[in-house]
């Protein structure tokens, strides 16, 4: 049973000496065979020479893979799964923030039988800015998904080598790693891992790329954003109607002069039409998200195995 682990770099040259030699010295203890696989995201400084390095001197146990410009932690982790070879695979922060030294314990409930190993940060080490969108994301995916996970921004996960291949199967440009495995996976659990503070180097991170990444998130596990607008302009629509049928009471209370010449009618009329655009604007969307779901053209299913036949064909 082959392990890959995949770890994407992105500037990260101050701590890859140190991730080589922990993670090497953690994959020895599996006494399995095992491949670490760096994925160097486009660094600007000397992280691809490193990799380099490291996987000409360790043959065969670091496979060094160099993308050309910056596509990002999950596209990165992507190309590391197109090449991972192993049949349990464990995704790793390259910045040391989680232990390699959990790998064992990661490999250990995938062989239990469990798909997909999600791991909880005890005691977390960053700051509160950077929790905070966390845990607004980790709401969201609960709801939606329904599959409960406590912690999705923690990257030392293990996922099979089935979940892998059906993540990689799926078409779309803008991935969510942790939340796209859980679409396919049928037994999850999570362990609690240790989290210390970066010591070097700084979040790769920035606000805006952390924003970014929460629409990321939001739009491919949901369409739900897109009917919101119907119900909005329903909103707006019952508003104006319920404005209109105000002003005309007060109108038969008052007299002609309190209507102000019939600008709030106007108003009221107004809101309806407003209300009106949002729900066709709804109804482009709803078709707008089957097309996108059709697009993404995420595997439908995956087979696990086929009983009663000859040699049980996987997939
Ligand atoms: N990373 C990457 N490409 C990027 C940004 C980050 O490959 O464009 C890598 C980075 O080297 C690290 C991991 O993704 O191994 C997580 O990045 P970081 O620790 O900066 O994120 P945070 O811990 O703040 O979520
Ligand atoms: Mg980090």
């Amino acid at each position: 049973m082959k392990t890959s682990i995949v770890i994407p770099v992105y500037n990260e040259q101050e701590n890859l000496p140190e991730l080589i030699r922990r993670s090497l010295a953690a994959c020895e203890t599996l006494g399995s065979p095992f491949e670490i696989i760096l994925i160097d995201d486009g660094s600007r400084d000397d992280s691809p020479e490193l990799i380099q390095a490291a996987a000409a001197e360790h043959g065969g146990k670091i496979v060094g893979i160099l993308l050309n410009r910056n596509y990002g932690q999950h596209a990165a982790v992507m190309a590391g799964f197109a090449h991972a070879e192993g049949d349990y695979i464990v995704t790793l922060d390259a910045d040391l923030q989680n232990p390699p030294e959990e790998i064992p314990n990661v490999v250990a409930k995938l062989k239990e039988g469990y798909d997909v190993v999600g791991t909880v940060r005890q005691n977390r080490q960053d700051s509160f800015l950077r929790t905070l969108p966390s845990r607004m994301v980790n709401k969201v995916v609960q709801k939606t998904t329904g599959v409960l996970m406590h912690d999705y921004g923690c990257m030392l996960r293990g996922y099979t080598r089935e979940i892998v291949a059906t993540m990689r199967r799926c078409r779309e440009r803008s991935t969510f790693i942790p939340v796209l495995a859980n679409t396919f996976a049928h037994k999850v659990t999570e362990i609690p891992v240790g989290h210390s503070e970066r010591t070097d180097g700084d979040s790769k991170y920035s606000l805006w790329k952390l924003i970014n990444l929460q629409f990321d998130l939001l739009t491919s596990i949901t369409t739900f954003p897109l009917r919101m607008l119907s119900v909005l302009g329903g909103i707006i629509s019952a508003f104006g109607i319920g404005l209109g049928v105000l002003i005309l009471v007060l109108r038969l209370i008052h007299g002609a002069e309190w209507a102000a010449e019939g600008v709030f009618t106007l108003f009221a009329i107004l809101f309806v039409f407003v209300g009106a655009q949002f729900i066709g604007l709804g109804l482009l969307g709803e078709y707008i998200g089957r097309i996108y779901q059709d697009v993404r053209d995420r595997p439908r299913y995956f087979v696990r195995s086929v009983v009663g036949h000859e040699n049980n064909p996987v997939n």
